[in-house]
């Protein structure tokens, strides 16, 4: 891949149009090539078959479509999950996540190589930050997954911004991502399938509540209490549960969108009777669902995973009080498909 091309997935239909009006081509082309790379899904600008062959040279020697090569591919052992590392054109790699589970075809996606927000639990948190993701590396990953559920008579059904890097970091990015995936004209995939996961941006909450986006929020809390929620993740300092808490409620009076809450369940630390409690108090008066995972294990945090009588039990507390919850297997254990665990292993 040649780092001096413009990738095509980085610009807009308009200025895809100035670039070919400046190779002299008609505009209708600049409408027969974005169709073929959002639409047909094409892998490669000389399958357009009904572009000019002289035009496809053109644009392959000024242009790459897409930024992504695959680097390795690995499936868990039941085949419901496929995980891939990409590398990016400046080495870069990332991680993609692919999800076959109850006729749905998800897809978790990341928005930055590393990042910046050291979530002590988590992998991609451990690596530290690198750089965003560009839209159209952003995007492309949702092109290879239909592509590649293409080749198995699937479809895509759903996205998930949960892969590595925090969406909200590289929030200009991520929504101009979102634009394009979900354009008529584009990809054209329903904002209500798909989902943003921040750590608790509440600023970004907020922002993204007033902008009348209709996509679905995810909030990774955690933890109950300042104290801990502090110690497990940094970004907590800066936006502390109240703040975090008051942007949550922006959010849903504007958007009446239930918020889904992720906890992580950590042995010993975040599934006692105290962080229960408090989180039933947290959370009594906003439409919300909490998803608990058991925690995946990382090489960088000694954290274990709680046990499966602690979460059913934390599970209980929470709906006895009204919180609907619902536990999630973390799946591709095998494959190290936690966040950032297949990079990390691949970096040893
Ligand atoms: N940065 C965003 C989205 C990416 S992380 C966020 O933090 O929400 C996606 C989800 O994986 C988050 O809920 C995160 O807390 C969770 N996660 C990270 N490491 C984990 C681990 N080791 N075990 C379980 N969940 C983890
Ligand atoms: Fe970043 Fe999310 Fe991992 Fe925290 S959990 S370090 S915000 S990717």
């Amino acid at each position: 891949m040649n780092n001096s091309h413009t990738n095509l997935l980085d610009i807009d239909v308009n200025k895809l149009q100035e670039e070919l009006m400046a190779l002299g081509e008609p505009r209708y082309r600049a409408a027969q090539i974005w169709h073929a790379i959002y639409q047909t899904k094409v892998n490669d600008i000389q399958d357009v078959t009904n572009l000019p062959k002289s035009l496809r040279i053109n644009l392959q020697n000024k242009f790459t479509l897409g930024n992504l090569s695959l680097l390795n591919e690995l499936r868990s052992s039941d085949n419901s999950t496929i995980k891939v590392l990409f590398r990016l054109c400046d080495e870069k790699i990332i991680e993609t996540v692919l999800m076959n589970y109850n006729k749905r075809n998800t897809v978790c996606i990341s928005t930055q190589a590393g990042c910046a927000l050291g979530c002590v639990f988590c992998a991609t948190g451990q690596m530290g930050f690198e750089r965003h993701l560009s839209v159209g590396e952003i995007v492309e990953q949702v092109l290879w997954s239909y592509r590649k559920l293409n080749g198995i008579n699937r479809t895509l059904t759903n996205i998930v911004f949960m892969g590595m890097g925090e969406p909200f970091h590289n929030y200009e990015n991520s929504i101009k991502a979102l634009d394009r995936i979900e354009d008529i004209n584009s990809i054209g995939m329903s904002a209500r399938r798909i989902t943003v996961s921040t750590a608790g941006h509440a600023e970004a909450i907020e922002k993204f509540a007033r902008s009348g986006r209709k996509e679905r929020l995810a909030v990774s809390l955690h933890a109950s209490t300042d104290k801990l929620r502090t110690q497990l993740m940094p970004i907590n300092k800066r936006y502390p549960l109240e703040v975090l808490m008051n942007a949550c409620h922006l959010y849903y009076s504007i958007t009446k969108r239930r918020i889904t809450f992720e906890w992580a369940m950590i042995d010993g630390v975040n599934d006692t009777e105290e962080q229960s409690q408090k989180l039933c108090k947290l959370l009594n008066n906003i439409d919300c669902h909490v998803n608990v995972i058991p925690l995946n294990p990382t090489d960088n945090y000694n954290g274990s995973h709680s046990t499966r009588n602690l979460i059913k039990q934390f599970k209980s507390q929470l709906e006895s009080s009204g919180i609907p919850c619902t536990i999630r297997l973390r799946r591709g254990i095998d494959i190290q498909a936690g966040c950032g665990q297949l990079k990390s292993k691949h970096m040893r």
